[in-house]
């Protein structure tokens, strides 16, 4: 009896009638989501609960009786936050392309695990193809060769184990510490690549952070002085890191002086372009990025401004065939031979054993709508921001942190009251802003003051959205 029973429910599980049933429901259901979305919604781009009210929720509806999948989905989906809403402006998170997210459903159902070549031959191939492309729109030459992996974290991470094996007086990878290594960073540098140079044994001492100016640039002319300063300490430097962009401030670091640090001091330059590292699709706006060709490996995100679920994250390095001693592993059960360079097994150069098919996504939106789809969207993102400065910049009530280099705008509202503490009112506007569910957008703090932060990640964000939002702060403001 149990035995027939769970053939039952196996068999449901796997019936490909009920799949495209369901599956016919649900894209009819983000069909329409998406529709009401681009067109000036009155959904809340998130329907704000406390973290207890969410999870209460969630346990009522674990308990409740209806099974069908759909009901599920709505639920998730109305749960969830509305990044296809152009009133998002929060995190750096990409707007989908939706033909990208269907290559996803693909990825979940093939299950390709692409670290080896058997299992995953199209995303293994395609994941030559993409890093291929991206490295000429990088500049570099045929020596190049990269990897896709799970996020901006871990590639940062993966590229600092590469720079260690590259330029360390030792062999970690084999012996252990035996000095105490250390990179240079700016202060501003995302969070990760002071985690990663801790989990590789750098300690406190190891990180050297170098201040920014007052574009939030990293101190070029300062180097020289941190870097002496760490060797007197007996301190062996094996990397730079550049920001390219920063992601508190959207600035980026001067490449090509930290291009010339590093050849003088025989350094890995390493550049994090998770998020800005888009621009170099954008004959407008690759002028930021001057310099990265220099670099000996790069960090882009297609999953900040090139429209592609996530993660997905490209790691490229100048020298490609530096990159299979990175993970110099012995596992006989995935390769004949652990020590030859087979770009065909990903997972010789990944940190991942098993990965999603991250290529295939980036590669539906390539060959759907041809290369150029991401210039339009970078510039698209780039130019909208100039415009909101500017309208932010036309108001008295406000003041702009500085003027946007990429899509990342921080102000801040100053038409407080004699009495009131001018964090706590900023604080406060951004509560009630997202608790309205009108607009999403985060905050951060820069000097020790409290930043309203807008990222457009979305290319249907336009003046309109702008102007509503300013106008609803200052009412918010008035109102305190
Ligand atoms: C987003 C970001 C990261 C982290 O990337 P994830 O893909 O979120 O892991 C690292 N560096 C910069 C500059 C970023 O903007």
């Amino acid at each position: 009896m149990e035995v027939l029973s769970t053939q039952h429910l196996l068999k449901a599980a796997y019936d490909p009638e009920n799949f495209r049933n369901i599956g016919h429901q649900l894209i009819d259901l983000l069909s329409d989501h998406l529709s009401q979305a681009q067109t000036a919604s009155k959904d809340k781009v998130l329907n704000y609960r406390s973290p207890e009210k969410e999870l209460e929720f969630w346990k009522e509806h674990f308990q409740s009786s209806q099974l069908n999948p759909v009901d599920t989905f709505k639920a998730i989906l109305l749960h969830s936050i509305h990044i296809q809403d152009p009133r998002y402006m929060g995190h750096q998170t990409a707007t989908v392309a939706p033909m990208a997210s269907l290559a996803g459903l693909m990825s979940d159902l093939l299950n390709n695990g692409t670290g080896v070549f058997e299992m995953g031959p199209a995303s293994n191939a395609l994941e030559k193809l993409v890093t291929d492309l991206l490295s000429t729109y990088v500049g570099y030459d045929n020596r190049a060769s990269g990897i896709l992996t799970s996020g901006g974290t871990l590639a940062n991470l993966t590229a600092l184990l590469a720079a260690r094996k590259a330029k360390s007086n030792h062999d970690v990878w084999q012996d252990g510490h035996k000095n105490k290594l250390a990179v240079i960073v700016s202060e501003e540098a995302h969070y990760c690549i002071d985690r990663a140079a801790r989990i590789m044994g750098f300690g406190d001492d190891g990180i050297i952070k170098v201040p920014v100016d007052a574009d939030f640039k990293i101190k070029t002319g300062m180097l020289e002085y941190y870097y002496n300063q760490a060797i007197s300490k007996g301190l062996e430097v094996i990397a730079v890191v550049g920001c390219a962009c920063s992601t508190a401030t959207g600035s980026y670091d001067d490449l090509e002086g930290l291009a010339s640090f590093s050849k003088k001091h025989n350094l890995w330059f390493h550049v994090d372009g998770a998020h800005g590292g888009a621009a170099v699709f954008s004959e407008k706006y690759k002028y930021l990025l001057k310099g990265i060709e220099q670099a000996d490996s790069i960090v882009i995100d297609f999953h900040k401004m090139l429209m592609t679920p996530s993660l997905t994250t490209a790691l490229l390095f100048k020298e490609g065939k530096n990159v299979y001693k990175t993970f110099a592993q012995k596992a006989q059960y995935l390769w004949d031979s652990p020590q030859s360079e087979d770009w065909f097994n990903s997972g010789k150069r990944t940190f991942e054993c098993t990965k999603l098919m991250m290529s295939i996504k980036v590669y539906t939106i390539l060959k759907t709508y041809g290369v150029e789809i991401f210039e339009q969207n970078v510039n698209q993102l780039y130019d909208a921001t100039k415009d909101f400065a500017n309208m932010v910049s036309e108001r008295p009530n406000f003041d702009l942190l500085i003027q946007p280099e990429a899509n990342i705008l921080n102000f801040r509202y100053v038409a407080c009251k004699l009495d009131q503490d001018i964090n706590a009112v900023n604080s406060v506007i951004r509560q009630q802003l997202i608790e309205s569910g009108d607009f999403y957008i985060v905050q951060t703090t820069v000097n020790d003051q409290k930043y309203l932060r807008c990222s457009i990640m979305n290319p249907f964000t336009n003046k309109d959205h702008f102007k509503t939002l300013l106008n609803e702060i200052e009412n918010i403001g008035n109102l305190l």
